[in-house]
C-alpha cells in the first residue's frame, strides 16, 4: 500500500533544449530526495536526457520518462522536428506550437491518469494552473531565467520606463529595483517595447504563476539574493532557486557527458580531440566560446569572431555551427586549418560537452551570450564572462553578471533581436577584441573579476550542500508538499 508520506510527481518541460536540460536536472534532483518522479515528453525531445534518466534508475532512484508521440503528421512537419533549438526550420516554428497545442488533450489525461500529488511544469504551459486546481495538487512553475531578469521585466511592465525617453539608444534606469540598472530601448525585448502577441502569453504565463504553489529558478540564493526577495514581494509568491541545478544533478563524469547529448555520432568524437586538446594547455589559458542552443550568426558575423579570436593570441575552443544561408566561402574550414597548425584554436561543430570544458582548469573564461544555464555554469566553474547578449531575457542577465555581480566584460552588444533571426548588429572584431582583452590579458581588473567568480563558485558549492541555501530550500519544499499531501488524505478519512 502507498504511504501517505511518500510524493508523485510529474515534470512536464518545454519542447527547448535549454528548457529542457535544467527542469529535467531539476526533476532528478526531486528524485535524489525520494520523490517518485515521472518526466513527460515527446520521442525526439526525450533523447535529449535519457542516457540521464537511465543512470539515476540504475542508481536505484524512482524516475523514468513517460513519451508521448508528437503528432508530426497532423501538422505537416517531417518526423524529429519537435522542438525549438538551433536547428529548427524557422517557418517551422507555428506549427510545433499546433502540435503542443493538439498534445494539451494527452498530457492532461496523463495527469488524470498518473494522479501525481504535485506537478511541476514549464512557464510555457500555463494551462497547466488550471488542471492543478481541477486535481486539487499544488503546481510549481518553473522559470528558465534569473530572478533579476524577472523582476526587471515585471519593471518595465509596471512603470515603461523605455516610453520617457527620446530615442531608442538613449539610456533609461529601471524603476524599483535593488541597482540602478540602465538600459537602451534597443536592448528591450520586442515584446516589452509594445504590445504583440508574446505580451499576452506572458501575461497568461504570470497570472498562472500567481494561481500556482509556487515557482523554481535555476538559481541560489547568494548568487542574486536582493533579486530572489524582490521579486518574491512584488509577485506575492512563494519562490525556490534550486541551483546550481546542474552542479548537483551531475555529480560525475557519467552524468555531464550525458547531459543534453542528443547528437551522439557528432559528439563522441569530438570528446576525445578537446580533451587531449585543452588538456595540453596551461591552467585558465583557454577561451571558451559559445552562444547556446539556439543561436546561429550570420556569415559575417562568425568572420568577425574568428578574426577577434585568432588576432587574439589566446587559445579557443569556439562551438560553431554555420548558419545555412548558402554564404559559405570556405572561410571557416580555412580558419579551422590554420588554428589547427597554430595550435592556438579549437573547433567544435555543433555541440560540445559544456559542463565538462568548463570544468577543465585550463578554460579561463567564457565569450557568452547570457543563456541563463551558461551564466550558472559558469558561475559554478569560477569563470569570468565576455557577454554578448542576444534575445530572450541576454540584455537583463548581462546586467547581473556585468554591473552587479562584476564578473564579467560587455562586448557592446547593442540590439535585442528575435532567437531565430540575425538582425541587423553585426559585432566588430575590435570590439569582441576589446572585451577579451580586459578578461584574458591579467589586467587588475581581471583578477578582481577572477577572485569574485571564484568567491561564487564556492558559495555554488556550499548553496547545494547539506545546510546550504539550495539544499534547504528542497527539502523545505519536499516537506510542504508532504503536509499538503497527508491533510488531504486526513480530510479524506
Ligand atoms: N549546451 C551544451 N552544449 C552546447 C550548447 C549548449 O551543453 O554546445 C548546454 C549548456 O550547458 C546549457 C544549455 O545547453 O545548459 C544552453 O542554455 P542557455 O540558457 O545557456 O542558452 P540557450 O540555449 O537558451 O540560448
Amino acid at each position: 500500500m502507498e504511504k501517505s508520506s511518500e510524493l508523485k510527481a510529474i515534470f512536464l518541460p518545454f519542447l527547448s533544449t535549454s528548457h529542457i536540460i535544467p527542469l529535467v536536472d531539476m526533476a532528478r534532483l526531486f528524485a535524489l530526495h525520494g520523490v517518485d518522479v515521472t518526466i513527460i515528453t515527446t520521442s525526439h525531445n526525450a533523447t535529449i536526457f535519457e542516457k540521464s534518466i537511465d543512470l539515476d534508475a540504475s542508481r536505484g532512484r524512482s524516475i523514468r520518462t513517460h513519451v508521448v508521440k508528437f503528432p508530426a503528421s497532423k501538422v505537416g512537419l517531417p518526423p524529429g522536428i519537435e522542438a525549438f533549438n538551433v536547428d529548427t526550420p524557422k517557418e517551422m516554428t507555428p506549427k510545433i506550437y499546433m502540435g503542443l497545442a493538439i498534445l494539451q488533450k494527452d498530457f492532461e489525461q496523463l495527469f488524470h491518469d498518473l494522479q501525481p500529488d504535485f506537478i511541476v511544469t514549464d512557464m510555457f504551459h500555463p494551462w497547466t494552473a488550471d488542471v492543478a486546481a481541477k486535481l486539487g495538487i499544488p503546481r510549481l512553475m518553473f522559470h528558465g531565467a534569473s530572478y533579476l531578469a524577472r523582476s526587471a521585466a515585471h519593471s518595465v511592465e509596471q512603470y515603461a520606463p523605455h516610453l520617457n525617453v527620446k530615442s531608442d539608444t538613449e539610456k533609461f534606469t529601471l524603476p524599483d529595483l535593488p541597482d540602478r540598472l540602465e538600459m537602451t530601448r534597443l536592448q528591450l525585448p520586442d515584446w516589452l517595447r509594445s504590445p504583440n502577441p508574446y505580451t499576452e502569453l506572458m501575461k497568461t504565463i504570470k497570472e498562472s504563476e500567481k494561481r500556482s504553489y509556487g515557482s523554481l529558478f535555476n538559481s541560489f540564493y547568494e548568487l542574486e539574493s536582493a533579486y530572489y526577495e524582490h521579486y518574491k514581494k512584488v509577485m506575492g509568491t512563494k519562490s525556490w532557486g534550486l541551483g546550481p541545478v546542474s552542479l548537483w544533478a551531475n555529480q560525475d563524469a557519467l552524468d555531464k557527458a550525458a547531459r543534453g547529448y542528443a547528437k551522439e555520432e557528432e559528439g563522441k568524437e569530438e570528446e576525445e580531440g578537446w580533451l587531449k586538446w585543452l588538456n595540453s594547455k596551461p591552467e585558465s589559458s583557454v577561451l571558451y566560446v559559445s552562444f547556446g542552443s539556439m543561436n546561429k550568426f550570420p556569415h559575417s558575423q562568425l568572420v568577425e569572431i574568428a578574426h577577434a579570436l585568432e588576432d587574439s593570441g589566446h587559445y579557443f575552443i569556439w562551438v560553431v555551427r554555420k548558419n545555412g544561408e548558402g554564404e559559405d566561402d570556405g572561410f571557416l574550414e580555412e580558419f579551422e586549418k590554420r588554428v589547427k597548425a597554430s595550435n592556438k584554436g579549437y573547433l567544435i561543430w555543433g555541440w560540445a560537452p559544456q559542463l565538462l570544458i568548463l570544468e577543465n582548469p585550463a578554460i579561463g573564461g567564457l565569450v557568452t551570450h547570457c543563456g541563463w544555464n551558461t551564466v550558472v555554469e559558469s558561475v559554478n566553474a569560477g569563470l569570468p564572462m565576455v557577454t554578448w547578449p542576444l534575445f530572450a531575457e541576454h540584455f537583463f542577465n548581462e546586467k547581473l553578471v556585468v554591473d552587479v555581480l562584476r564578473i564579467g566584460v560587455g562586448v557592446g552588444a547593442k540590439e535585442w533581436r528575435n532567437w531565430n533571426q540575425f538582425g541587423s548588429e553585426v559585432v566588430k572584431r575590435e570590439d569582441i577584441g576589446n572585451a577579451i582583452a580586459l578578461l584574458m590579458d591579467g589586467g587588475e581588473e581581471d583578477v578582481e573579476m577572477r577572485k569574485r567568480a571564484k568567491a561564487l563558485s564556492d558559495a555554488a558549492k556550499r548553496a547545494i550542500k547539506e545546510g546550504g541555501s539550495s539544499h534547504n530550500n528542497i527539502l523545505q519544499l519536499i516537506q510542504d508538499l508532504k503536509s499538503i499531501k497527508l491533510s488531504k488524505t486526513q480530510t479524506v478519512d
